[in-house]
C-alpha cells in the first residue's frame, strides 16, 4: 500500500473516509470480496474512452446487418480472436475496418446507448467521450450524423441513466493539420454539443508540435484541450504536449516515468494523467499488469485516474480495469477513494457539480458497512 504522506499533492481522506477505509479494511482480513465491491460500487469518473473503440463485435455485426455492410470477419468470434494486439497499430488498423459500420444518426446514438448503460452500472457518474469525427467524415458521413447521434444519447444519458457525459473531439495525429483545421470548422457550427478537443490514433512519429496552430486556435475559442502523450513515445512527447499545445490533461503519459524532472513538473502541478491499464498491457506498454507502474505514479503524488480506452478491444470496461489493476498490484482502499478523488478533481466540471461528486465519493465510504456486520 502506498504511503499518504510522501507527496504533499496528494488528497487527504476526511477523518469520517478515514474511519469508513479502516472498516473497509478490517472486512478485507475475512472476505476477499470487499475489495472489488468497493471498487464497483464507488462512485468514480471516467475521462478517457473513445466511444468508437466501445463498439462491441455483436453491435457492430448488428449494424453492418442493418447497413449492409460487408464486414472482413466471417463472425462475431472470428472477430474477438482477431484483438490479439502486438501495438498500437495493429490495433488502430481493426478498430477503423469496425466503424465503417457507423453510417446513420441512430448508429451513433445506438452505440453511445450501450457504452452509456455499462457506465451506470459500473456507477460512473460522469464521463467524457472521445469521439474521432475524421474517422466518418472521411467515409461520407456528414458531421451532423456523428455529433447528433452522440449528443441525443448524452442528453438522454442524463435523464434517464443520472449519468452526466460530454464530449471531446479528437484529431487523428496521423493525418495533417490543415485536415484537423478542416475538422474543427465542420464541428465549430454543433459546438454546444462538445466541449473539447484532444488528439489521438498513431503516436510515435506525430508529435505535439505538428498540431500547435490548431490547439492554439482552439484555446482562443474556449475549448477545453487534452492530448494523448507518453503512451508509446517519449518524454519529450509530454513536454510538448505541455509547452506547446498547452493541454489540460495528458491521456496515457506513463512514459513520464523516465524522465525525473517531468515527474517533478507533473506532480507540482497535479496535471491529471488519464491511465488505461488494460489497455497498457494488451498493445504491450507494460508486459503484464503486476509490472504497470501506476503505483508508483501515484505514490509520487501525480494526478492519476483509471479509464478504460477503448473496453470492447481491450478487454474490459472501467470497473474491469480497476479490479484488474487492484488485484495484480500492491493497491488498497485509500488508492481506491484516492483514485476516485483524482476523477473528480480531473474532470471538466463547473465547481459546484464537482463539490457534490466529491461529497458523494465521501459519503459512500464514510457511511461504507461491512455487508456481515
Ligand atoms: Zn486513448
Amino acid at each position: 500500500m502506498t504511503d499518504p504522506t510522501t507527496a504533499p499533492g496528494r488528497p487527504q481522506p476526511s477523518p469520517a473516509v478515514l474511519a469508513g477505509l479502516a472498516r473497509v479494511e478490517a472486512a478485507m482480513r475475512t472476505s476477499s470480496a470487499v475489495l472489488p465491491d468497493v471498487l464497483r460500487r464507488m462512485p468514480k469518473a471516467e475521462l478517457h474512452m473513445h466511444i468508437e473503440g466501445s463498439l462491441e463485435p455483436e453491435l457492430m455485426f448488428a449494424l453492418a446487418q442493418r447497413n449492409g455492410v460487408s464486414l472482413p470477419y466471417p463472425s462475431v468470434e472470428a472477430l474477438r480472436a482477431a484483438y490479439d494486439f502486438e501495438d498500437l497499430q495493429s490495433f488502430l488498423d481493426i478498430y477503423y475496418a469496425g466503424a465503417s459500420v457507423l453510417l446513420t444518426e441512430q448508429d451513433f446514438f445506438d452505440m453511445a446507448w450501450a457504452y452509456l448503460e455499462r457506465a451506470a452500472a459500473d456507477h460512473i457518474c460522469h464521463t467524457e467521450l472521445f469521439f474521432d469525427p475524421q474517422t466518418h467524415t472521411a467515409r461520407g458521413v456528414p458531421m451532423a450524423v456523428v455529433v447528433g447521434g452522440l449528443s441525443r444519447a448524452c442528453r438522454q444519458a442524463r435523464e434517464q441513466l443520472g449519468v452526466h457525459a460530454s464530449l471531446i473531439l479528437c484529431f487523428l495525429r496521423h493525418l495533417s493539420e490543415e485536415e484537423a483545421f478542416a475538422t474543427l470548422e465542420a464541428a465549430l457550427p454543433l459546438r454546444e454539443h462538445w466541449i473539447g478537443v484532444g488528439l489521438d490514433s498513431s503516436e510515435v512519429g506525430h508529435p505535439p508540435e505538428k498540431f500547435a496552430r490548431v490547439f492554439r486556435r482552439c484555446r482562443e475559442l474556449g475549448l477545453r484541450v487534452v492530448a494523448h502523450a507518453g503512451e508509446e513515445g517519449p518524454p519529450a512527447y509530454v513536454w510538448s504536449a505541455l509547452d506547446v499545445l498547452q493541454v489540460e490533461r495528458i491521456d496515457h503519459g506513463v512514459q513520464s516515468a523516465q524522465d525525473p524532472a517531468l515527474m517533478r513538473r507533473l506532480a507540482a502541478s497535479r496535471m491529471p494523467l488519464t491511465v488505461c491499464p488494460l489497455s497498457n498491457v494488451k498493445l504491450c506498454v507494460f508486459p503484464a499488469m503486476h509490472q504497470h507502474n501506476l503505483p508508483a505514479l501515484l505514490e509520487t503524488g501525480l494526478c492519476i485516474t483509471v479509464n478504460s480506452d477503448d473496453p470492447a478491444y481491450f478487454g474490459g470496461y472501467l470497473n474491469q480495469n480497476f479490479l484488474a489493476l487492484f488485484a495484480a498490484l500492491p493497491l488498497g482502499p485509500r488508492d481506491a477513494w484516492e483514485l476516485a478523488h483524482n476523477s473528480f478533481e480531473a474532470a471538466f466540471i463547473d465547481t459546484t457539480e464537482r463539490t457534490l461528486r466529491l461529497q458523494q465519493l465521501d459519503a459512500f465510504f464514510a457511511h461504507w458497512q461491512s455487508a456481515a456486520a
